[in-house]
């Protein structure tokens, strides 16, 4: 099952400063697939904004460690973030467009409709008090 063409994992703090280390090194990890640029954005896009998630409502105003995998099978390629902060009690609410539990902080309820729209596949497993896992896939070329 695991017979991936290549495979990293990065683990860092739950700090927004760490949002463009991702985005900077699941674009690094497309390189070798050429990706045109709208692929590029659409994934960085993507996990950007499961990272922020992971950051401003996983963890909030406490510390954890969020942790990026990026895997590729030929023209697959496989991401999930997670965080083990507070989970999602209502996991299909939550993906609804416009759905948000932080209005207060101008966040528009639109990440997951982005994770959605930008990648090919989309799930997330979450558990309130234990965390949650996005995992998206997106086709290169
Ligand atoms: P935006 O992404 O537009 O700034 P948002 O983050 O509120 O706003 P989504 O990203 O679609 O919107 O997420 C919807 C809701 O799902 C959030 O408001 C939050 O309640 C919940 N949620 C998302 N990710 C997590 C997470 N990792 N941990 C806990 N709750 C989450
Ligand atoms: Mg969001």
């Amino acid at each position: 099952m695991d017979n991936f063409d290549n495979e990293m994992r990065l683990a860092f703090q739950a700090k927004s400063c760490n949002e463009a280390l991702a985005r900077m090194t699941v674009a690094a990890f497309l390189t070798p697939l050429n990706p045109t640029l709208e692929e590029l954005a659409d994934t960085k896009t993507a996990v950007s904004e499961a990272v922020t998630n992971a950051i401003i409502h996983g963890y909030g105003e406490s510390e954890g460690t969020v942790e990026v995998w990026c895997a590729r099978r030929g023209k697959e390629v496989f991401f999930s973030i997670k965080d083990t902060g507070a989970g999602i009690p209502d996991i299909a609410a939550a993906m609804e467009p416009m759905y948000t539990t932080k209005p207060e902080m101008e966040r528009s309820g639109m990440g997951f409709s982005f994770m959605e729209a930008f990648t090919d596949e989309l799930s997330v497993e979450s558990a309130v008090g234990e965390g949650t896992v996005v995992k998206m896939k997106k086709v290169i070329g």
